[in-house]
């Protein structure tokens, strides 16, 4: 009798002979059907499977696991060419009874059809009642929201309105004497000394400016002797490059912050809470196959790196130096150089993000197109100053002051795994030093193509640095590589034994 369809479990003794026998898709088996399959019948002790039988075998395979098995056609016929390892555990651990929480339904098509076909026959159901089941979100964002929700432990802190909290709190957490006797060299106190003073003077503050405190986001008025209050605020505030003499008012932004401890605590229940859900649609990689990689980075001339080292990202997130004819305290690249970059090495398929400013967004839009991406979207990035209002006083900006910034989106192949959907066109957030980009955009990269994903950043600095991305650039500090691949390439280049 001859057999069309395999339960799940009747894979497992496929996946264990992949494993056992990795070397089937290398020469001289080369992946062969015909070589596979004998080999396969050996190990395995189920009824020997004809060429045929095991070609529908594989099928049914691919249809539980999310194609794991990728096959080329050549003069040889069918071959195996590769085997995603990944999927293979996630089919593992699912028939297994570990990846997930969902028991799958079965669902019978004609019984769905005839259901729809009386739905639609009847005449009470009015167009906008199928607009509305239309409109309604595809499972696939619905899942892609939970899972955003879960990824993001940061809590959210309001800004207190009271300027009476703030002046009480300055007096305690400012006082120049405290301040100078604590450490002379700096020049104000750190958020852990100012809640010391906050709870060493607890009996000076009434209760609602103690739990205010700790609660809300408070911008201190400090108050120097060179300060004059009638002047006001200071435009460039926070940024100030003169604060120590400069006579407009400043602030000091007192807010509350986890603990290191709190933090990884909240980080161990967002991981626990992953784990127990499946969230593998849209994600490159699943939990439990693929741990996050360390932090790395790479000193180096853009131009002079062959990029081949790297390997392929999923996402790209580049800050081109451009030469926007502006005082910068870097070096800049022409757009010719730019341009030239061999950027197409370094994604088959993916997103690329590309900060540009004024006169570069049209070359980055053309930068994009000869690198082989569509641009999809274009995000911008509003500006707001220390005490979280938009800047009117931008220091860039060769005819309008400039208070904002703008992201280029490129989307390269049609990946299936990308999260789009979820994310607003819009950042809001504050300025901090030179150039430096907020930090909303690499947590809008993870959810995009996920925390797994090989992520890079081109013109990256030190503080840019994070799990999950390499960053190269020439301001970075040093290089560090992981990934053993890239390791050896590296070397290699470099002649390093
Ligand atoms: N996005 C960054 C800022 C990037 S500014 C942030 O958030 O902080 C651009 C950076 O590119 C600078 O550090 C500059 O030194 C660097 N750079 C300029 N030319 C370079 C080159 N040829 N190779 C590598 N890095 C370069």
């Amino acid at each position: 009798m001859t057999k069309d369809f395999w339960h799940a479990e009747e894979y497992m003794i496929f996946i264990e002979f992949l494993k056992t026998y990795d070397s089937v898709l290398r020469d001289p088996r080369g992946g062969k059907l015909q070589n596979v399959v004998i080999l396969f019948n050996t190990y395995s002790d189920q009824p020997p499977l004809t060429l045929e039988q095991f070609e529908l075998y594989l099928d049914g395979f691919n249809s539980i696991s999310d194609n794991a098995i990728e096959f080329k056609k050549d003069v040889w016929g069918q071959r195996i060419h590769f085997v995603d390892t990944d999927k293979l555990e996630l089919v593992k651990a699912r028939v297994s009874g570990v990846a997930t929480k969902w028991t799958v339904k079965k669902v019978e098509l004609e019984d769905n059809l005839s259901n729809l076909i009386e739905f639609l026959d009847t005449e009470d159901n009015s167009y906008e009642e199928i607009i509305n089941l239309i409109n309604q979100p595809t499972a696939k964002i619905v899942l892609s929201k939970t899972r955003s929700k879960l990824m993001v432990p940061q809590p959210f802190f309001e800004v207190c309105t009271d300027p009476q909290h703030c002046k009480v709190l300055s007096r305690v957490c400012l006082s120049r004497t405290e301040i100078s006797s604590n450490n002379p060299k700096q020049i104000f106190p750190s958020i852990d000394e100012c809640y010391i003073s906050i709870d060493n003077n607890r009996h000076l503050f009434s209760k609602g400016i103690y739990g205010c405190s700790k609660s809300k986001i408070h911008h201190l008025p400090i108050i120097n002797t060179h300060t004059e209050l009638n002047l006001g605020d200071c435009s460039y505030l926070d940024t100030c490059h003169k604060m120590k003499s400069c006579r407009y008012l400043h602030y000091f932004t007192l807010s509350p912050s986890i603990t290191p401890i709190d933090r990884a605590e909240e980080l161990q229940k967002v991981r626990k809470a992953l784990y127990e859900q499946e969230f593998t649609l849209g994600y490159c990689f699943s939990e439990f196959c693929k741990e996050i990689l360390p932090p790395q980075w790479i000193n180096c001339d853009v131009r002079k790196l062959p990029f081949k080292v790297l390997g392929k990202f999923s996402a790209i997130v580049s800050d081109p130096a451009w030469d926007i004819h502006m005082s910068l305290p870097y070096g800049t690249c022409s757009d010719a150089e730019l341009m030239e970059l061999p950027m197409h090495e370094l994604q088959d398929e993916g997103i690329m993000l590309l900060w540009v400013t004024g006169r570069s967004i049209e070359i980055g839009r053309k930068a994009l197109r000869k690198w082989g991406y569509t641009i999809k979207d274009e995000v911008i990035w509003i500006k707001l100053n220390q005490l979280k209002r938009t800047i009117v006083t931008g220091r860039t900006g060769h005819w309008l002051n400039h208070s904002k910034e703008h992201l280029l989106v490129g989307l390269k192949g049609n990946p299936s795994w990308i999260n789009n959907m979820i994310d607003i066109n819009t950042i809001v957030s504050n300025t901090r030093e030179t150039s430096r980009k907020p930090d909303e955009v690499y947590d809008m990269v993870e959810r995009i193509v996920g925390v797994h994903a090989r992520k890079l950043e081109i013109f990256g600095r030190d503080h840019n640095i994070r799990p999950g991305w390499m960053t190269i650039g020439n301001q970075v500090t040093g290089t560090s590589i992981v990934e053993e691949e890239v390791l050896y390439k590296y070397h290699e280049i470099n002649n390093i034994n």
